[in-house]
């Protein structure tokens, strides 16, 4: 089976960061899977700019160097690369000044899309968007792309988004979560409204609860200053587990489309009950086996920035009142695993005794090896009584889809193909970000003003002790951490 593409439209798109890390690991990668899968126009333009002193040849023979790297062999065909990278231009440009601008107004093209990616740092997202706009270039025609993280808090994401909208409409923002670009969390929207087999299921009277787990093994390593100032709260729970809730828990939309989907992610996040501080541990790698621990890899020796978090929150309305849903991430750790998992309730009676009843689970895995699972009860095989075990209905994409299952498109090639088509759908509204930072600022706070430390967990385990217990003593426990 052939993964279908469609065409987009001739564009100009310019990378604002283009010799930076982002841009050359993951945007002109998936530029050029795109290219290579026949979805970009042969008069596509795409326009690096940065500070650097490069000119077109430099920064082709760049785009070269990192395109090999991170293109898979069989990916790599010596034509088609020479023409994707025909389409590549550079400009020299500081997004806080004025060199650059003319040529960057010169080489665009009128009658196009035009695509701005800001892979700068988030101070440079206000300056690049008063730069376009003061150079006549943010027409109806025009779409910023904005890169994580949204703001620090409500009040600096607040004021970002003033600055956006004095310059350009909201329909012209796209506020990129590459959690939301990535097959399996779409899938999570078509397992749920295009089958009619969850959904009467999907509620506080059949959930027992749900578990949403962001793992990695990796620690901040060479990221320890911009870390610290930021911590898991901020750099993963108010974005990419918050995504991952809402499309859990949201009513459906009547269509899938921008607003609708967003209007129903806007109101679960409304209604998250605060957090108790009972209810959230945080934690802190400590040195192990050679490595170092957090406090080795930033500035402040006496840092309570966490590298994990645990929480358990309530949606509190008609569909979820009654169903915890926690939520764990963390670096460090025993494996790099993104998923869901549904924990259905026990069946009501058990005609079996009563070590027979067991909740069905479902669960999503975003990564490694996307796809997945229905654990179901069945009886053992074999003569001698009733005896039940559980097994699981497994649904690898890869294997159940063939060649186009293997070849999971990356989220940036979906994200930067949206963004072409004009699709905010994946992208995170404005009232969205403002709502999960007025939930996440509270618990930040809180932590300030008692001044709590994290607390201090062993690396490559499953995080600290009192994540365990924050389901223990709900009568629950942790999945397995398993990549
Ligand atoms: P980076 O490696 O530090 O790259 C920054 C880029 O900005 C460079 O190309 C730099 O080039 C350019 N730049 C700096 N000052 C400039 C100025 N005044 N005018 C014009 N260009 C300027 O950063 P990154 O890791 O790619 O991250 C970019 C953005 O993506 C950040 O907001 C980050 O939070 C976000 N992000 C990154 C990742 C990732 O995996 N890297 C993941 C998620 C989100 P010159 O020095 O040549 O100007």
């Amino acid at each position: 089976m052939a993964a279908r593409t469609i065409p987009v439209d001739a564009f100009d798109l310019v990378i604002f960061g283009a010799t930076g890390d982002l841009a050359l690991r993951k945007i002109l990668p998936a530029l050029y899977r795109r290219f290579l899968a026949g979805q970009m126009p042969a008069d596509a333009q795409i326009v690096g700019a940065a500070r650097s002193a490069l000119d077109d040849a430099a920064y082709r023979a760049r785009a070269r160097e990192a395109l090999g790297d991170r293109v898979a062999g069989d990916k790599r065909d010596p034509a088609i690369l020479d023409a994707f990278l025909d389409l590549l231009f550079y400009v020299r440009i500081d997004a806080t000044g004025e060199a650059g601008w003319d040529a960057l107004c010169d080489r665009l093209r009128p009658g196009r899309v035009h695509a701005f990616y800001f892979s700068v740092a988030p101070g440079l997202f206000a300056p690049l968007a008063e730069r376009l706009h003061a150079h006549g270039l943010a027409g109806p025609e025009a779409r910023i792309v904005i890169e994580k993280p949204f703001g620090h808090d409500l009040a600096s994401a607040r004021a970002l988004n003033a600055t956006l909208a004095q310059h350009f409409d909201e329909g012209q923002v796209y506020r990129i979560d590459h959690y939301l670009g990535k097959e399996t969390v779409q899938n999570l929207m078509a397992i749920r409204f295009a089958n009619m087999l969850f959904e009467p299921l999907w509620n506080a009277h059949y959930v027992d609860h749900v578990q949403i787990t962001v793992a990695e093994t990796v620690g901040v390593d060479g990221r320890g200053p911009y870390y610290d100032g930021s911590g898991a709260m901020r750099d993963m729970v108010q974005n990419h587990l918050m995504q991952l809730l809402c499309l859990i828990a949201m009513e459906p939309p009547a269509r899938f489309e921008p607003d609708a989907v967003r209007d129903e992610k806007v109101k679960v996040i409304r209604a998250l009950d605060p957090i108790a501080p009972a209810d959230i541990v945080r934690g802190q790698y400590a040195a192990a086996g050679g490595r170092p621990g957090y406090l080795d890899a930033v500035e402040d020796p006496g840092s309570r920035t966490e590298s994990f978090v645990a929480l358990k929150v309530h949606v509190s309305n008609w569909r979820w009142a009654g169903t915890p849903f926690y939520l764990r991430t963390g670096k460090r750790l025993r494996a790099r695993v993104s998923e869901i998992a549904v924990i259905f309730k026990d069946p009501p009676h058990s005609i079996f005794g009563d070590g027979a009843r067991r909740g069905n689970e479902l669960v999503i895995r975003v990564q490694p090896d996307e796809g997945i699972t229905m654990r179901v009860t069945i009886k053992e095989p074999g003569p001698g009584g009733m005896r039940l075990i559980e097994v699981p209905l497994d649904m690898s994409f890869a294997e159940a889809l063939g060649d186009a299952g293997a070849d999971i498109p990356d989220a940036y090639e979906r994200l930067l193909m949206d963004v072409i088509r004009g699709n905010q759908t994946l992208f995170m509204r404005g009232d969205e970000v403002e709502a999960a930072w007025a939930w996440t600022d509270p618990v930040i706070a809180g932590w300030d003003a008692r001044g709590d430390r994290p607390v201090a967990y062993e690396s490559g385990g499953a995080g600290p002790e009192e994540a365990l217990a924050l389901m223990h003593r709900d009568g629950r426990r942790w999945r397995a951490m398993e990549g």
